[in-house]
């Protein structure tokens, strides 16, 4: 990259997570203070994306079920607030879909058999009133094939944007944590309820599989879990810098 900032450190980073943050967020200020002397950006410019974190499920819905009896509602939460924490520390605008363990409906909409459905609208909506928002929803896979293994993303078809962050997180997981996985980035279908309706840039991170036993413990410990947001962190970082590049 390209303009002042760069993951290419990860080998080390990654193993060195927090030390790397605190280097990444003086690289990338470092980098914003260049492109704001060439009149790019500043700190405060509108145009700045949102990163709106989607942390699937939550409340009465725990999501898949893993091999130890983990809630994948819970790992999601739990990924969405490391990587948060870390695009906050860096200065990148964030919002959040839930930051509790909750489903999203009103009192009204408590219904019976409903609630799910007025959950992704509510998502949606969030979505779709949070301005150049872009939408990084947050799950975990599960199988009947317990060798399944790695991470997958999707993304929305609606925007190109949507493809160049998934395969920018893709890119970024695989070289970090992942250099064996060849799944290939999908676009999201009609299963996907937020891909589907997403007219912004929105990408889902299925971030392992639950079903696998070695993933799930995995996909439970913290250390592992800041490593994939680490690798998440850059691919944004990178996919923010990229849009700001082109938007010139
Ligand atoms: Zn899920």
């Amino acid at each position: 990259m390209k303009k002042g900032w760069s993951c290419g450190i990860r080998g080390t980073a990654v193993l060195l997570a927090l030390t790397c943050l605190f280097m990444a967020v003086s690289l990338y200020r470092n980098g914003d203070m260049q492109r704001s002397a060439a009149g790019v950006a500043t700190e405060n410019d509108a145009s700045e994306p949102v990163i709106l974190l989607d942390a699937g499920h939550g409340g009465e819905d725990g999501g898949a079920v893993g091999v130890n009896g983990v809630a994948e509602k819970t790992i999601n939460l739990a990924l969405v607030g490391q990587l948060g924490t870390m695009l906050t520390a860096a200065g990148v605008k964030v919002a959040y879909t839930r930051t509790e363990d909750r489903l999203l409906y009103t009192e009204e909409q408590n219904i019976y058999g409903m609630r799910k459905i007025y959950d992704l609208r509510n998502r949606l909506e969030i979505a779709r009133q949070t301005e150049n928002v872009v939408l990084i929803s947050i799950h975990m896979n599960k199988f009947s094939d317990a060798r399944q293994k790695g991470v997958q993303v999707y993304y929305s078809v609606s925007d190109p944007r949507s493809r160049a962050l998934a395969r920018q997180i893709r890119s970024s997981i695989t070289s970090d944590l992942q250099s064996g996985n060849r799944r290939v980035t999908k676009p999201g279908n009609s299963s996907i309820y937020l891909l589907e309706r997403a007219d912004f840039p929105a990408v889902l991170v299925e971030c392992g599989f639950l079903s696998n036993p070695e993933e799930c413990a995995a996909l439970c410990d913290t250390e592992y879990q800041r490593k994939l947001c680490f690798a998440m962190f850059c691919a944004i970082m990178e996919y923010i810098s990229t849009e700001k590049g082109s938007a010139t």
